[in-house]
């Protein structure tokens, strides 16, 4: 099943104010001396989502994590699974398992072994074992290699191993750290929709540290951004990508144009803002929440500002005059770099939609730039 049938069939619980979320986080934190790894962080996941946390190396993604694990002891807060308070409860009582990132695999133990280690501290009888390190192997597509060593399997099999031996406790709540960097890009593509799929089978609320964007996106139900030990935002990936609420979230998500300006007209469904930067008022459509004089920042999506060499036309459109200054072909698309005559360069991407080995718009030329006032965010912190 692909990412977008899966977003369809999906109900979106947190939309619903009366659904109960399976974890609770409460002012979550934690310090080591005088540094906040972990601010007071408060979230609410539900039960069978694929949620991403995402940040910045340093920002406190697996020391919340592991907090939920029980493997670091929080200095403030509590984390609520299912209603039950898990402050006393030790890391292997939990209804929880992890992942880690190396996969951490005894090089010395066949797959199988591997997979049945995932059992341990749990009293359960060798058929059972066998039946369920079969039914696991089976459940990551790895039946019949199960009596291999680690070394002779490649790297999206290694991945689906651990997998499978966090899978076998059938926890409530799979925690995946980084679970697909060590895989190369093309692999790790393919392996990001196996994980979606076998996530969809068994029901089991999955929640990822990536510090990729990319792959937080393709996977995932919804994404906390992190930033400094603190959530910033949380939303569906179209929600972090559209409407980023700051300067951080929108230049943290792919790329965005940040203009700085000074509101001077603001109505709802309408605010003009004058750039000094651009010598221009830009137009946003927006509920209206800036005050007139306001500080502001206006966030502009590369693919949404459009190129033409003669002049754009209809109303509410951003329009500005430049110079193309640097110019990069990606294949899919191409990237220009377009300075304005005040110096501010404004980054825009146009889909390749034609083989042709010529370019329509090059360097130097002088060129208009333009988007709708509906393409671009308000941003007020
Ligand atoms: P990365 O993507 O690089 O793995 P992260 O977002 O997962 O980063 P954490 O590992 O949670 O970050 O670390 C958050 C902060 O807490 C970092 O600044 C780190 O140096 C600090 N930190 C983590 N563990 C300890 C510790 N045991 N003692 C002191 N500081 C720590």
């Amino acid at each position: 099943m692909i990412a977008s049938q899966r977003q369809n069939v999906a109900e979106r619980p947190w939309l619903d104010p009366a659904a109960k979320p399976q974890i609770v986080l409460q002012g979550l934190g934690k310090r080591y001396g005088d540094f906040a790894a972990v601010g007071s962080v408060d979230l609410s996941i539900y039960k069978g989502e694929m949620f991403a946390l995402v940040g910045a190396s340093g920002c406190g993604k697996t020391t919340l994590l592991r907090m939920l694990a029980g493997f670091v002891t929080p200095s403030a807060g509590r984390v609520l699974i299912d209603d039950v308070d898990m402050t006393d409860v030790p890391p292997y009582e939990r209804p929880v398992n992890m992942m880690f990132q190396s996969y951490a695999l005894f090089p010395h133990m066949s797959v199988e072994d591997n997979v049945g280690y995932g059992l341990k501290r749990m009293a359960v009888d060798a058929a059972t074992r066998t039946k369920r390190v079969a039914e696991a192997l089976e459940m990551v597509q790895l039946g019949g290699l199960g009596g291999r060593k680690p070394h002779q399997l490649s790297g999206g099999q290694r991945q689906r191993v651990a997998l499978a031996r966090a899978l076998i406790r059938r926890p409530k709540v799979l925690l995946l750290d980084e679970p697909l960097s060590a895989l190369d890009k093309k692999l790790r593509e393919s392996t990001q929709f196996e994980l979606m799929d076998l996530q969809y089978e068994v029901g089991i609320t999955f929640i990822v540290v990536t510090h990729d964007q990319d792959e937080a996106m393709a996977l995932s139900s919804r994404i906390a951004v992190m930033d400094r030990g603190a959530v910033v935002q949380v939303g569906t990936p179209a929600e972090i990508y559209e409407f980023p609420r700051t300067r951080f979230v929108a230049d943290f998500f792919g790329t965005a144009n940040l203009l700085e300006g000074t509101v001077t007209a603001s109505e709802p469904g309408l605010v003009t803002v004058h750039s000094a930067a651009l010598g221009c008022d830009l137009y946003v459509d927006d509920a209206g929440s800036a005050a007139v004089g306001e500080q502001v920042c206006v966030a502009v999506r590369p693919e949404k500002v459009r190129l033409s060499k003669t002049p754009p036309e209809g109303a509410r459109r951003n329009r500005l005059k430049g110079v193309v200054w640097e110019l990069g072909y990606l294949g899919n698309r191409s990237t220009y770099q377009i300075k304005t005559p005040g110096g501010t360069v404004v980054t825009a991407f146009a889909q390749n939609e034609r083989r042709t080995l010529d370019w329509s718009i090059d360097w130097s030329d002088e060129v208009y730039l333009s988007w709708d006032a509906d393409a671009a965010v308000l941003l007020q912190s």
